[in-house]
């Protein structure tokens, strides 16, 4: 069989990329390292009969027409908003607060008239429906606002970002926290995006439903470092010299034998809890930000409305950092002045190779949502076809 262009990884890098370049005429190939197509976003029931995210939740939003129109190709949406409470400790139990902090979260945190007060020198400040980050609230002078800033920061940031990241939030990347600022006001959703939701029938479905294309050839189970070599500026396959493009979605730095040293990733371990109860909790998402070991707790009928009574599967979610074990996936890129100089020396490298195309949240090494893996998907697939698809 005769390929045009390899892909590495089924996950929505690959998948899209696949489909772009094998509409437009080309023969594709993809490598998948994991026994199932749609990386991270893999869904599948588990032993209860329950529609769960093997890698973490994962919930669509965009507000981006042409990734919202060219998914929608492939599945039906379910409407979802997320909402997302805050599980905090209280004298009489615990108390359950809007994330992002809000004005709903504000009057539940302050006593009336504080909250009233507290309420208008925001919106004089800032202005209705803003956003603001917790590090530029932190920077609010006024007395009030500042004790303000204190008390999301002890409540909501300090000890969740402690546990994912093992830093404070003021010393990582501040783009990190920015996803969740504090939000003047009463909007409870965790996205504001014109389009949210869920792939009316999962997201493999809709995997299998892109990938299904005759120009396209998936081998899951297949590590591509076995059957790809890199050396003087050509690529080999199975031995041979490939001289069509290449699309790599997986870690640059296990692409080269990590000969820089490995860039380092936070892990997730995901703790998989059926119950025997139509709910378990308020909300899709409770997070918990002030005590217990993990960071959050997802309860996957809420995202995927599946309706089935008496049971119920939820996550909680573990964070420490990334050792590079075969039984690990690294998930989140550590952005910060060192990691982006060890990037720019593979990419330096990656670059020597004029058909390699490094694409994707692992590749590139950033915290990108799913919408923005797709916009580079297309505009890459374009610039490959000059513009054919
Ligand atoms: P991946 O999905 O990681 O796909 C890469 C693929 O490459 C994998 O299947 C991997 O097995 C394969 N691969 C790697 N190396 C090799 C190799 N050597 N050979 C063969 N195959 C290889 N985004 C949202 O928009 N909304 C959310 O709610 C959301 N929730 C998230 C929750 C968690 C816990 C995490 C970690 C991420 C979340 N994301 C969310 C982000 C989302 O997962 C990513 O944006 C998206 O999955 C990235 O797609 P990708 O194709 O770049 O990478
Ligand atoms: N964050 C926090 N408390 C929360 C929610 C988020 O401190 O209740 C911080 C934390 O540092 C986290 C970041 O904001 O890593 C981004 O949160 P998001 O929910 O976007 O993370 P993701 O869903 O990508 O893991």
């Amino acid at each position: 069989m005769h390929y045009d262009s390899i892909i590495v990884g089924a996950g929505f890098a690959g998948a899209v990329t696949a489909r772009c370049l094998a509409e437009a005429g080309r023969h594709v190939l993809i490598l998948e390292k994991h026994n199932h197509i749609g990386g991270n976003a893999y869904d599948r029931l588990d032993e209860a009969g329950i529609l769960i995210h093997q890698y973490g939740p994962h919930i669509f939003h965009t507000n981006d027409k042409a990734v919202y129109d060219f998914l929608s190709r492939f599945t039906q949406w379910r409407t979802y908003q997320h909402e997302v409470v805050a599980n905090i400790p209280a004298e009489e139990g615990r108390a359950e607060m809007p994330v992002p902090f809000n004005l709903l979260s504000l009057r539940q945190a302050y006593a009336p008239e504080k909250a009233a007060r507290l309420e208008k020198k925001l919106m004089e400040t800032y202005g209705p429906e803003q956003k603001v980050t917790i590090l530029q609230l932190r920077e609010n002078t006024d007395p009030e606002l500042s004790e303000l800033a204190q008390y999301v920061y002890d409540h909501v940031f300090v000890r969740y970002t402690m546990k994912q990241w093992g830093q404070k939030p003021e010393e990582i990347d501040p783009a990190v926290t920015a996803r969740v600022p504090v939000f003047i006001s009463e909007d409870c959703r965790y996205f504001q995006d014109v389009y949210q939701g869920m792939p009316l029938h999962g997201y493999t479905p809709l995997f299998e439903a892109m990938l299904a294309h005759d120009g396209i050839e998936v081998r899951t189970e297949t590590d591509a470092r076995d059957m790809l070599t890199l050396k003087d500026g050509k690529i080999f396959f199975d031995g041979a010299e490939f001289s069509g493009d290449v699309i790599y979605s997986g870690p640059v730095d296990e692409l080269f034998s990590c000969c820089f040293g490995r860039l380092p990733y936070r892990t997730l371990d995901f703790r998989f809890e059926t119950h025997a109860q139509d709910t378990y909790q308020s909300h899709g998402t409770v997070n918990y930000t002030m005590d217990e070991d993990y960071t959050r707790i997802t309860e996957f009928k809420y995202l995927t409305g599946q309706e089935k009574s008496g049971v119920t599967t939820i996550v909680k979610e573990y964070s420490r950092a990334y050792t590079g074990t075969a039984d690990e996936i690294p998930y989140y890129a550590i952005a910060n002045e060192a990691t982006a100089a060890l990037y720019a020396q593979y990419a330096a490298k990656a670059s020597a190779f004029p058909r390699l195309h490094l694409l994707g949240r692992l590749a590139e090494y950033r915290y990108y949502n799913m919408d923005a893996i797709v916009a580079g998907a297309l505009k890459l697939s374009r610039a490959l076809v000059n513009g054919t698809c």
